[in-house]
């Protein structure tokens, strides 16, 4: 009906209100539309309009009496949508404050945040397909009420009222009963929550434990941000439990945030436990379009009280937030590298800032700027130094020099003597390579020919498949056999140099031809399910020895795992990337961590040719603030961020030479305005080539973030005006792999 009016209908009056919407369209401005009907009320609803030939969906933002556009011009907006909740202001200016400081249009965040099938037109958002069934608030008394005279009606409310009901367990009848029950809200859909759910028993709190809940609860329910140093195991968790109670207790949502999707069902069943009578839903990139719609709508409309979520539930709409939690907050899973480059945790911040709400950062290893901030008083430390099971005690951690104990096909004769003591009690070993694969490299034994991607500048990784090897890209996916004899020397006589899981694996299994070995990496988790299937497995002991990357290393709790070895470390001590050595810190006492988690004393070896060196010397002591100081120090000698601001513009090209002369352009531009900011030569990217793109990149840099926001802001509306051929560029604010 209001669909692409050519012409201005004549029932349109002179003072017929302007309405600004939002689109999804690279520019960075709002589009103006004719709204008679519409209402202060409608400000952060959706809205369908005119675009074009198309129609769009967008978020009505503002009402304005006037238009700067000729009224000829302006088109009638479509169909408001009333029957979602407009997204609240607070939602609203958090979009705002991440348009600005990533400098992305705010029509393309909005769109971002909304979950893929409310940014379709079409239908009014209808609830989704649910998991399970759980009764509301105001269905509670409802559904007691229903008489037994109605038999269907009655034994239906009852199972409900026992608590959430799986849509598997309804027969038809009994679906059609409860759609008019949904519809008054009686009943909401909901996540599966495990059955048994009763509130587990809290554990009393560990002494560290109580000290930080009475700091935090002193603290009030406004703004303030603590850091939760803990060490693996201290039961940060748990504190975590307490203040969602604490913030249920007084009526508001909490939002959890965790870095991986792997990571969201262990500890959503501990959420759900300890909660049985509150909603929680899960938010993350693994749900079908509708269970996201469901979980979205359900989070806007009030009814969840705890969202646990990845990097993008930080957008979820909140109206009665009062809490934020991100878990493993140096996670560097937290940053988008894709569209609006932004990290979550930082825009966590920003937002229990502006929401008046707490906000605990938690990690036994935090990101270097958070420890800075916490030094600084920025943020309010608190630390849990010792592990909260009773028996459990932090694993002791040995170096092994590999160039004494030289490793025979990857593993040390002590981490093979280990590895055989722990199988004989009866416990489980992890061996730990961050390199999946079965060997880095194919070499060419006669004339030492390795084999690139001839689209990356990257070696292909040997795989072993059942069918036989394979050479595979990691960056590009290209995907072939290997050939038979060196292409440069015609030699046969080609050999996989280095190790990778799936070698480490095929090692074990003729050193330990009794042990049951399995292999976790992406490979081998990539279907769904698969992952939790094999964590099931490892938990019911039909695993002697795990060998894998980094997916084994958060946040599992294995009892009978005692001993972990690491091999393979040493190459990140060499990587051109400041941020290697953090980052390996990190996964090392992260895997360190699965050690000796329960009962049993756990240890961890650790492969090096350099055991002398301070990083490996921190791991030993489980000294984080230690290495974490002399890290800064390093940083701030070089002028490494945290104690600068960083923005990179990256650009990418069919040549070199395009890419290149973008950002020389780009550069020229921002030379003379470029007062406090600092803009380096543009330089290759880590990879300089995927996909046969040249990705090169300029590097900004200021001794405040408040000089290099308001150079991006003077310099990215001029970067549109430089030619740009065939190039793509992307502005990433806070990089964190430059
Ligand atoms: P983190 O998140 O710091 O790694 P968790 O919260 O997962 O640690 O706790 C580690 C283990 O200690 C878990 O098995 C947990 O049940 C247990 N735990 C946590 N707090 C306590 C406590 N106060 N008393 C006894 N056990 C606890
Ligand atoms: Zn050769
Ligand atoms: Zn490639």
């Amino acid at each position: 009906m209001t669909r692409a009016f050519s012409t201005r209908p004549a029932f349109i009056s002179e003072m017929s209100p302007i309405a600004r919407i939002a689109l999804d369209t690279p520019l960075d401005r709002l589009f103006d539309y004719l709204a008679p009907e519409a209402t202060p009320d409608d400000i952060g609803r959706r809205v369908e309009v005119p675009f074009g030939p198309r129609t769009l969906v967008g978020v009505l933002l503002e009402l304005a009496e006037h238009s700067e556009m000729a009224p000829a011009a302006l088109k009638a907006i479509g169909r408001i949508d009333r029957d979602t909740p407009p997204l609240p202001a607070e939602l609203l200016a958090l979009a705002r404050f991440a348009a600005g400081y990533y400098h992305h249009a705010l029509g393309a965040v909005l769109a971002s945040l909304l979950p893929p099938a409310l940014r379709r037109n079409g239908k009014p958002a209808r609830p989704a397909v649910a998991a399970a069934y759980a009764v509301s608030v105001a269905g509670r008394a409802a559904l007691a009420g229903i008489t037994p005279a109605k038999p269907a009606q009655h034994a239906l409310a009852a199972r409900l009222l026992a608590g959430p009901l799986p849509r598997a367990e309804l027969g038809d009848r009994e679906r059609t009963l409860l759609r008019d029950w949904l519809k008054c809200a009686w009943v909401l859909p909901c996540e599966p929550i495990v059955a048994e759910a009763a509130a587990a028993i809290a554990p009393a709190p560990t002494p560290d434990q109580a000290a930080a809940l009475a700091a935090i609860r002193g603290g009030g329910e406004g703004y303030t941000p603590w850091l939760l140093h803990g060490v693996t195991g201290s039961g940060k968790t748990e504190v975590y439990l307490r203040l969602v109670a604490d913030t249920l207790e007084r009526g508001r949502q909490a939002l959890i945030l965790v870095p991986e999707i792997h990571l969201t069902p262990q500890l959503g069943e501990r959420f759900a436990q300890r909660f049985p009578g509150h909603r929680l839903i899960g938010l993350h990139s693994g749900l079908s379009d509708g269970e996201r719609r469901g979980a979205w709508l359900d989070a806007l409309a009030g009814r969840a009280d705890i969202v646990l979520g990845t990097r993008l539930a930080v957008f979820t709409p909140l109206p009665r937030l009062g809490l934020i939690v991100v878990d493993e907050e140096h996670d560097t899973s937290y940053k988008q590298m894709e569209g609006m480059r932004y990290s979550a945790r930082d825009v966590a911040v920003w937002r229990a800032r502006e929401a008046g709400v707490p906000v605990l950062l938690g990690s036994a290893t935090p990101a270097l700027e958070t420890w800075n901030n916490a030094k600084s008083g920025r943020y309010r430390l608190l630390s849990l130094a010792a592990r909260a099971h009773a028996q459990a005690c932090l694993p002791q951690v040995r170096l092994i020099d590999s160039r004494s104990d030289r490793p025979k096909q990857g593993l040390s004769q002590a981490l093979v003597s280990a590895l055989e003591a722990t199988l004989q009690r009866g416990e489980q070993g992890l061996v730990f390579i961050n390199r999946r694969g079965y060997a880095p490299t194919l070499l060419c034994n006669a004339c030492g020919h390795v084999f690139p991607c001839p689209r990356c500048s990257a070696h292909l990784v040997l795989h072993r498949n059942p069918a036989g090897y394979r050479l595979v890209c990691h960056h590009c996916g290209l995907d072939g056999r290997p050939p038979d004899a060196c292409p440069d020397c015609g030699s046969v006589d080609l050999r996989p140099a280095g190790h990778g899981t799936q070698r480490v694996e095929e090692t074990l299994a003729e050193r330990f031809p009794e042990a049951r070995i399995l292999r976790i990496d992406r490979d081998s988790a990539a279907r769904k399910g698969s992952f939790a299937a094999m964590r099931d497995r490892v938990a019911a002991r039909e695993v002697d020895i795990l060998v894998g990357t980094q997916i084994v290393a958060k946040g599992h709790d294995f009892p009978h795992l005692t001993l972990v070895g690491v091999i393979g470390a040493d190459q990140a001590l060499v990587s051109p990337d400041f941020r290697a050595g953090e980052r390996l810190f990190a996964q090392i006492m992260q895997v360190a961590g699965r050690a000796g988690r329960a009962e049993h004393p756990g240890s961890v070896l650790i492969q090096t040719r350099y055991p002398g060196h301070p990083l490996y010397q921190s791991v030993v002591r489980h000294d984080y603030p230690g290495f974490a100081a002399a890290a800064l120090n390093e940083r701030r000698a070089a002028d490494f961020p945290p104690y600068v601001a960083q923005a990179v513009l990256r650009a990418e090209a069919g040549t070199e030479e395009a890419a290149l002369a973008f950002l020389l352009a780009a550069r020229a531009v921002g030379q003379d305005r470029a007062a406090g900011v600092e803009l380096f030569d543009p330089v290759p990217a880590l990879m300089l080539r995927i996909a046969n793109r040249h990705r090169l990149q300029l590097l900004l840099q200021a001794t405040s973030r408040r000089r290099l926001q308001a150079f991006l802001g003077q310099w990215l509306p001029c970067l549109a005006e430089v030619p740009a051929r065939g190039v793509r560029w992307v502005l990433d604010v806070d990089p964190v792999d430059v």
